[in-house]
Protein backbone atom coordinates (compact mmCIF):
# COMPACT_ATOMS: atom_id res chain seq x y z
CA UNK A 1 0.00 0.00 0.00
CA UNK A 2 1.22 3.31 -1.02
CA UNK A 3 4.10 2.37 -2.60
CA UNK A 4 5.60 5.43 -4.33
CA UNK A 5 3.82 7.81 -2.25
CA UNK A 6 4.70 10.83 0.17
CA UNK A 7 1.99 11.35 2.92
CA UNK A 8 2.22 14.32 5.01
CA UNK A 9 1.06 13.71 8.38
CA UNK A 10 0.53 17.20 10.69
CA UNK A 11 1.08 16.52 13.96
CA UNK A 12 2.92 14.18 14.34
CA UNK A 13 4.77 13.77 16.98
CA UNK A 14 0.94 13.69 18.96
CA UNK A 15 -0.55 11.22 20.48
CA UNK A 16 -2.24 9.30 17.38
CA UNK A 17 -0.66 11.65 14.64
CA UNK A 18 2.24 9.41 16.06
CA UNK A 19 0.51 5.86 15.79
CA UNK A 20 -0.45 7.11 12.38
CA UNK A 21 3.27 7.35 11.63
CA UNK A 22 4.18 4.16 13.11
CA UNK A 23 1.29 2.27 11.61
CA UNK A 24 2.60 3.60 7.88
CA UNK A 25 5.91 3.19 8.49
CA UNK A 26 5.44 -0.65 9.66
CA UNK A 27 2.59 -1.75 7.13
CA UNK A 28 2.76 0.58 4.30
CA UNK A 29 5.71 1.90 2.04
CA UNK A 30 4.65 5.75 2.55
CA UNK A 31 7.07 8.00 2.69
CA UNK A 32 6.07 10.11 5.73
CA UNK A 33 6.81 13.73 6.52
CA UNK A 34 6.24 14.21 10.32
CA UNK A 35 4.89 18.09 10.44
CA UNK A 36 5.06 19.58 13.26
CA UNK A 37 5.75 22.49 15.85
CA UNK A 38 6.45 20.48 19.17
CA UNK A 39 4.04 21.99 21.12
CA UNK A 40 3.66 20.49 25.00
CA UNK A 41 1.70 17.71 23.71
CA UNK A 42 4.29 16.90 21.43
CA UNK A 43 6.82 13.76 22.12
CA UNK A 44 9.41 12.97 19.57
CA UNK A 45 10.00 9.72 21.84
CA UNK A 46 6.98 8.19 20.70
CA UNK A 47 8.69 7.56 17.43
CA UNK A 48 10.95 4.90 18.66
CA UNK A 49 12.72 3.43 15.53
CA UNK A 50 12.42 6.36 13.38
CA UNK A 51 15.65 7.24 13.65
CA UNK A 52 17.29 6.29 10.46
CA UNK A 53 14.58 5.33 8.82
CA UNK A 54 14.48 5.93 5.21
CA UNK A 55 11.08 6.82 4.59
CA UNK A 56 10.64 9.12 7.43
CA UNK A 57 11.03 12.68 7.61
CA UNK A 58 10.66 15.31 10.47
CA UNK A 59 10.17 18.80 9.95
CA UNK A 60 9.73 20.94 12.76
CA UNK A 61 6.62 24.07 11.75
CA UNK A 62 3.80 25.62 12.57
CA UNK A 63 0.70 24.77 10.80
CA UNK A 64 -0.34 28.79 10.92
CA UNK A 65 2.81 29.68 8.80
CA UNK A 66 1.79 29.89 5.30
CA UNK A 67 4.96 29.98 3.91
CA UNK A 68 6.83 27.74 5.94
CA UNK A 69 4.20 25.33 4.59
CA UNK A 70 4.82 26.45 1.11
CA UNK A 71 8.54 25.49 1.10
CA UNK A 72 7.67 21.97 2.55
CA UNK A 73 5.00 21.40 -0.34
CA UNK A 74 7.72 22.54 -2.91
CA UNK A 75 10.31 20.42 -1.57
CA UNK A 76 8.81 17.34 -0.67
CA UNK A 77 5.77 17.26 -3.81
CA UNK A 78 3.32 15.08 -1.41
CA UNK A 79 0.43 12.94 -2.54
CA UNK A 80 -1.40 13.25 0.47
CA UNK A 81 -1.56 15.18 3.56
CA UNK A 82 -3.21 13.94 7.11
CA UNK A 83 -4.11 17.24 9.18
CA UNK A 84 -3.93 15.92 13.24
CA UNK A 85 -1.91 18.80 14.12
CA UNK A 86 -4.11 20.61 16.29
CA UNK A 87 -4.77 21.77 20.41
CA UNK A 88 -6.59 18.51 21.55
CA UNK A 89 -7.04 19.16 25.28
CA UNK A 90 -11.08 20.36 26.66
CA UNK A 91 -9.47 21.78 29.93
CA UNK A 92 -7.32 23.88 28.51
CA UNK A 93 -9.24 25.42 25.63
CA UNK A 94 -11.81 25.90 28.67
CA UNK A 95 -8.32 27.88 30.31
CA UNK A 96 -7.16 29.12 27.53
CA UNK A 97 -8.86 29.21 24.07
CA UNK A 98 -6.66 31.87 21.96
CA UNK A 99 -4.50 28.56 20.52
CA UNK A 100 -7.45 26.82 19.88
CA UNK A 101 -8.85 29.22 17.51
CA UNK A 102 -5.25 30.24 15.71
CA UNK A 103 -3.97 26.35 15.54
CA UNK A 104 -7.27 24.22 14.82
CA UNK A 105 -9.39 27.28 13.03
CA UNK A 106 -6.54 29.59 11.50
CA UNK A 107 -4.09 26.54 11.20
CA UNK A 108 -6.46 24.79 8.89
CA UNK A 109 -7.23 27.59 6.61
CA UNK A 110 -4.06 27.87 6.12
CA UNK A 111 -2.89 24.57 5.23
CA UNK A 112 -5.98 24.25 3.30
CA UNK A 113 -4.90 27.62 1.13
CA UNK A 114 -1.34 25.71 0.69
CA UNK A 115 -2.63 22.70 -0.07
CA UNK A 116 -4.55 23.64 -2.87
CA UNK A 117 -1.50 26.02 -4.21
CA UNK A 118 0.27 22.50 -4.62
CA UNK A 119 -2.46 20.30 -5.90
CA UNK A 120 -3.30 23.26 -8.59
CA UNK A 121 0.37 22.59 -9.38
CA UNK A 122 0.22 18.98 -10.01
CA UNK A 123 -0.64 17.23 -13.32
CA UNK A 124 -1.82 13.82 -14.66
CA UNK A 125 -2.01 10.83 -12.10
CA UNK A 126 -0.27 12.81 -9.52
CA UNK A 127 -3.51 15.61 -9.74
CA UNK A 128 -5.86 12.66 -10.08
CA UNK A 129 -4.94 11.07 -6.57
CA UNK A 130 -4.07 13.58 -4.30
CA UNK A 131 -6.20 14.26 -0.96
CA UNK A 132 -6.48 15.98 2.09
CA UNK A 133 -8.07 14.31 5.03
CA UNK A 134 -8.53 16.10 7.79
CA UNK A 135 -8.77 14.49 11.18
CA UNK A 136 -11.68 15.63 14.03
CA UNK A 137 -13.81 14.58 16.54
CA UNK A 138 -17.03 13.35 17.47
CA UNK A 139 -17.50 16.39 20.14
CA UNK A 140 -18.15 18.42 17.28
CA UNK A 141 -21.77 16.97 17.71
CA UNK A 142 -22.62 18.15 20.86
CA UNK A 143 -23.61 16.01 24.17
CA UNK A 144 -26.32 12.94 22.99
CA UNK A 145 -29.55 11.79 25.43
CA UNK A 146 -29.61 8.28 26.85
CA UNK A 147 -30.19 7.21 23.29
CA UNK A 148 -29.07 7.59 19.94
CA UNK A 149 -25.74 8.14 17.70
CA UNK A 150 -23.71 9.79 16.21
CA UNK A 151 -24.30 9.45 11.96
CA UNK A 152 -22.71 11.59 9.21
CA UNK A 153 -25.33 13.68 8.93
CA UNK A 154 -26.07 14.68 12.97
CA UNK A 155 -26.03 18.42 13.07
CA UNK A 156 -23.37 20.01 14.55
CA UNK A 157 -23.62 21.12 17.79
CA UNK A 158 -20.25 21.93 20.01
CA UNK A 159 -20.09 22.77 23.48
CA UNK A 160 -16.44 23.48 24.04
CA UNK A 161 -13.89 26.30 22.78
CA UNK A 162 -12.03 22.46 21.58
CA UNK A 163 -15.06 21.35 20.11
CA UNK A 164 -16.29 24.60 18.52
CA UNK A 165 -12.39 25.32 16.64
CA UNK A 166 -12.86 21.90 15.38
CA UNK A 167 -16.42 22.06 14.03
CA UNK A 168 -14.87 25.27 12.14
CA UNK A 169 -11.97 23.69 10.78
CA UNK A 170 -14.61 21.03 9.49
CA UNK A 171 -16.43 23.39 7.74
CA UNK A 172 -13.60 25.18 6.46
CA UNK A 173 -12.52 21.76 5.17
CA UNK A 174 -16.14 20.77 3.16
CA UNK A 175 -15.98 24.63 1.80
CA UNK A 176 -12.82 23.97 0.30
CA UNK A 177 -13.98 20.89 -1.66
CA UNK A 178 -17.23 22.43 -2.81
CA UNK A 179 -15.73 25.92 -3.54
CA UNK A 180 -12.06 25.09 -4.93
CA UNK A 181 -12.93 21.30 -5.58
CA UNK A 182 -10.00 20.27 -3.02
CA UNK A 183 -10.00 16.56 -2.90
CA UNK A 184 -10.70 16.29 0.57
CA UNK A 185 -12.00 14.05 3.10
CA UNK A 186 -12.90 14.52 6.73
CA UNK A 187 -13.37 12.11 9.97
CA UNK A 188 -14.91 11.94 13.20
CA UNK A 189 -13.93 9.74 15.82
CA UNK A 190 -14.66 8.90 18.91
CA UNK A 191 -11.91 9.07 22.82
CA UNK A 192 -9.00 7.18 21.56
CA UNK A 193 -6.89 5.67 24.54
CA UNK A 194 -3.64 3.39 24.51
CA UNK A 195 -0.05 3.79 24.72
CA UNK A 196 2.00 7.34 23.96
CA UNK A 197 -1.69 8.85 25.40
CA UNK A 198 -0.55 12.59 26.88
CA UNK A 199 -0.58 12.41 30.65
CA UNK A 200 -3.19 15.32 31.77
CA UNK A 201 -5.87 12.67 29.85
CA UNK A 202 -8.67 10.96 31.72
CA UNK A 203 -6.89 7.47 31.12
CA UNK A 204 -3.10 7.83 32.02
CA UNK A 205 -4.18 10.50 34.36
CA UNK A 206 -5.69 7.67 36.15
CA UNK A 207 -3.13 5.28 35.88
CA UNK A 208 -0.19 7.23 36.85
CA UNK A 209 -1.81 9.07 40.04
CA UNK A 210 -3.63 5.86 41.11
CA UNK A 211 -0.10 3.86 40.93
CA UNK A 212 1.30 6.97 42.83
CA UNK A 213 -1.23 6.30 45.15
CA UNK A 214 -3.30 9.48 44.98
CA UNK A 215 -6.53 10.53 44.90
CA UNK A 216 -8.68 9.97 41.51
CA UNK A 217 -10.43 12.69 40.73
CA UNK A 218 -14.18 11.98 38.74
CA UNK A 219 -15.98 14.84 37.83
CA UNK A 220 -19.21 15.46 38.64
CA UNK A 221 -21.29 11.46 39.27
CA UNK A 222 -18.83 10.22 36.90
CA UNK A 223 -21.85 9.26 34.64
CA UNK A 224 -20.80 10.55 31.73
CA UNK A 225 -19.95 8.29 28.32
CA UNK A 226 -17.36 8.18 26.38
CA UNK A 227 -16.92 5.84 23.04
CA UNK A 228 -13.69 4.37 23.31
CA UNK A 229 -11.26 3.39 20.56
CA UNK A 230 -7.86 1.97 20.61
CA UNK A 231 -5.25 4.41 18.95
CA UNK A 232 -3.82 1.66 17.12
CA UNK A 233 -7.71 0.87 15.17
CA UNK A 234 -7.89 4.33 14.23
CA UNK A 235 -4.53 4.43 12.93
CA UNK A 236 -5.24 1.90 10.60
CA UNK A 237 -8.92 3.53 10.21
CA UNK A 238 -7.18 6.96 8.17
CA UNK A 239 -5.47 5.55 6.06
CA UNK A 240 -8.07 3.16 5.19
CA UNK A 241 -10.03 6.51 4.28
CA UNK A 242 -7.23 8.13 2.74
CA UNK A 243 -6.57 5.19 0.78
CA UNK A 244 -10.47 4.24 -0.64
CA UNK A 245 -12.40 6.96 1.02
CA UNK A 246 -14.66 8.79 -1.34
CA UNK A 247 -13.50 12.22 -2.42
CA UNK A 248 -15.75 14.90 -0.22
CA UNK A 249 -17.28 12.52 2.21
CA UNK A 250 -17.39 12.37 5.69
CA UNK A 251 -16.61 9.25 7.63
CA UNK A 252 -17.37 8.67 11.44
CA UNK A 253 -15.29 5.91 13.39
CA UNK A 254 -15.73 4.80 16.68
CA UNK A 255 -15.52 1.84 18.86
CA UNK A 256 -18.78 0.60 20.18
CA UNK A 257 -17.42 0.85 23.41
CA UNK A 258 -19.47 3.09 25.37
CA UNK A 259 -18.47 2.98 29.16
CA UNK A 260 -19.28 5.98 31.67
CA UNK A 261 -16.32 7.13 33.04
CA UNK A 262 -16.37 5.89 36.53
CA UNK A 263 -16.49 2.23 34.49
CA UNK A 264 -13.19 3.35 32.84
CA UNK A 265 -12.26 4.37 36.27
CA UNK A 266 -12.81 1.72 38.35
CA UNK A 267 -11.11 -0.52 35.58
CA UNK A 268 -7.97 0.96 35.79
CA UNK A 269 -8.00 0.57 39.74
CA UNK A 270 -9.07 -3.08 39.35
CA UNK A 271 -6.05 -3.37 36.63
CA UNK A 272 -4.09 -1.53 38.76
CA UNK A 273 -4.63 -4.05 41.81
CA UNK A 274 -3.81 -6.82 39.63
CA UNK A 275 -0.52 -5.32 37.66
CA UNK A 276 0.57 -2.92 40.77
CA UNK A 277 -0.98 -3.44 43.86
CA UNK A 278 -1.02 -0.72 46.62
CA UNK A 279 -0.38 -2.37 49.90
CA UNK A 280 -2.83 0.33 51.66
CA UNK A 281 -5.89 -1.17 49.89
CA UNK A 282 -7.95 -1.25 46.65
CA UNK A 283 -7.25 1.52 44.41
CA UNK A 284 -10.96 2.01 43.90
CA UNK A 285 -10.84 3.64 47.84
CA UNK A 286 -8.76 6.11 46.07
CA UNK A 287 -11.47 7.45 43.72
CA UNK A 288 -12.92 11.02 44.34
CA UNK A 289 -15.95 13.11 43.25
CA UNK A 290 -14.70 16.34 42.20
CA UNK A 291 -17.02 19.40 40.64
CA UNK A 292 -17.76 19.18 37.20
CA UNK A 293 -16.08 20.85 34.33
CA UNK A 294 -18.11 23.49 32.64
CA UNK A 295 -20.03 22.83 30.02
CA UNK A 296 -19.16 18.73 30.47
CA UNK A 297 -21.14 17.10 27.58
CA UNK A 298 -22.98 13.65 28.68
CA UNK A 299 -22.80 11.30 26.08
CA UNK A 300 -21.12 10.84 22.91
CA UNK A 301 -22.11 7.44 20.48
CA UNK A 302 -20.74 7.12 17.42
CA UNK A 303 -22.49 5.06 14.87
CA UNK A 304 -19.43 4.15 12.70
CA UNK A 305 -21.78 1.59 10.16
CA UNK A 306 -20.63 3.82 7.47
CA UNK A 307 -16.91 2.96 6.96
CA UNK A 308 -17.44 -0.76 8.26
CA UNK A 309 -20.05 -1.11 5.51
CA UNK A 310 -18.16 0.95 2.77
CA UNK A 311 -14.49 0.14 3.30
CA UNK A 312 -14.53 -2.70 5.38
CA UNK A 313 -13.19 -1.11 8.56
CA UNK A 314 -13.91 -3.14 11.87
CA UNK A 315 -12.23 -2.22 15.35
CA UNK A 316 -9.93 -4.74 16.23
CA UNK A 317 -9.62 -4.08 19.54
CA UNK A 318 -12.42 -4.66 22.52
CA UNK A 319 -11.99 -2.01 25.27
CA UNK A 320 -11.55 -4.52 28.43
CA UNK A 321 -8.33 -5.74 26.25
CA UNK A 322 -7.36 -2.22 25.42
CA UNK A 323 -7.36 -1.19 28.36
CA UNK A 324 -5.49 -4.34 29.90
CA UNK A 325 -2.72 -3.70 27.36
CA UNK A 326 -2.53 0.43 28.01
CA UNK A 327 -2.46 -0.45 31.67
CA UNK A 328 0.23 -2.64 31.41
CA UNK A 329 2.48 -0.32 28.77
CA UNK A 330 2.23 2.87 31.60
CA UNK A 331 3.20 0.11 34.08
CA UNK A 332 6.21 -0.70 31.80
CA UNK A 333 7.27 2.97 30.22
CA UNK A 334 7.42 4.74 33.52
CA UNK A 335 10.16 7.05 32.13
CA UNK A 336 8.21 8.03 28.78
CA UNK A 337 5.92 9.43 31.06
CA UNK A 338 7.76 10.54 33.94
CA UNK A 339 9.91 12.95 31.57
CA UNK A 340 6.62 14.80 30.79
CA UNK A 341 4.42 14.51 34.29
CA UNK A 342 7.19 16.28 35.89
CA UNK A 343 7.10 19.72 33.63
CA UNK A 344 5.74 22.83 34.52
CA UNK A 345 1.85 23.12 33.63
CA UNK A 346 1.31 19.41 33.30
CA UNK A 347 3.19 18.71 36.81
CA UNK A 348 0.17 21.33 38.27
CA UNK A 349 -2.57 19.27 36.28
CA UNK A 350 -1.85 16.31 37.32
CA UNK A 351 -0.69 17.32 40.73
CA UNK A 352 1.19 14.33 41.70
CA UNK A 353 2.63 14.77 45.33
CA UNK A 354 5.81 13.06 45.03
P1 LIG B 1 -2.22 15.79 20.66
O1 LIG B 1 -2.51 17.03 21.45
O2 LIG B 1 -1.68 14.60 21.37
O3 LIG B 1 -1.18 16.13 19.50
C1 LIG B 1 -1.28 17.27 18.68
C2 LIG B 1 0.04 17.46 17.94
O4 LIG B 1 -0.12 18.59 17.07
C3 LIG B 1 1.23 17.75 18.85
O5 LIG B 1 2.34 16.97 18.47
C4 LIG B 1 1.50 19.23 18.64
O6 LIG B 1 2.87 19.59 18.77
C5 LIG B 1 1.02 19.42 17.20
N1 LIG B 1 0.63 20.81 16.95
C6 LIG B 1 -0.19 21.58 17.72
N2 LIG B 1 -0.30 22.82 17.18
C7 LIG B 1 0.43 22.79 16.04
C8 LIG B 1 0.69 23.76 15.03
N3 LIG B 1 0.18 24.99 15.11
N4 LIG B 1 1.47 23.41 13.99
C9 LIG B 1 2.01 22.17 13.91
N5 LIG B 1 1.82 21.22 14.85
C10 LIG B 1 1.03 21.53 15.90
O7 LIG B 1 -3.57 15.46 19.89
P2 LIG B 1 -4.18 14.04 19.51
O8 LIG B 1 -4.95 13.53 20.64
O9 LIG B 1 -3.13 13.21 18.89
O10 LIG B 1 -5.23 14.48 18.39
C11 LIG B 1 -4.85 14.57 17.02
C12 LIG B 1 -6.04 15.00 16.20
O11 LIG B 1 -7.10 14.05 16.33
C13 LIG B 1 -6.62 16.34 16.63
O12 LIG B 1 -7.02 17.04 15.48
C14 LIG B 1 -7.84 15.98 17.47
O13 LIG B 1 -8.81 16.98 17.38
C15 LIG B 1 -8.28 14.71 16.77
N6 LIG B 1 -9.00 13.76 17.64
C16 LIG B 1 -8.50 13.38 18.85
C17 LIG B 1 -9.18 12.44 19.62
C18 LIG B 1 -8.63 11.95 20.94
O14 LIG B 1 -9.31 11.20 21.64
N7 LIG B 1 -7.40 12.30 21.32
C19 LIG B 1 -10.38 11.91 19.16
C20 LIG B 1 -10.86 12.30 17.91
C21 LIG B 1 -10.15 13.23 17.17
Amino acid sequence: RFRGWTIFVTGGAGFIGSAVVRHLLQDTHARVVNIDKLTYAANLESLPGTAGNMNYFFEKQCICDGLGLRRLFEKYQPDAVMNLAAESHVDRSIDGPAEFIQTNVVGTFTILQEALRHWRSLSGEKRKHFRFLHISTDEVFGSLGDEGFFTETTAYAPNSPYSASKASSDHLVRAWHHTYELPTLVTNCSNNYGPYHFPEKLIPHMIIRGLAGESLPVYGDGKNIRDWLYVEDHAKALSLVLERGSIGETYNIGGRNERTNLHVVERICDLLDEISPNPSGSHRNLINFVPDRPGHDRRYAIDASKLERELGWRAEEDFETGIYKTVRWYVDHQPWWRAIANRGYTAKRIGLNR
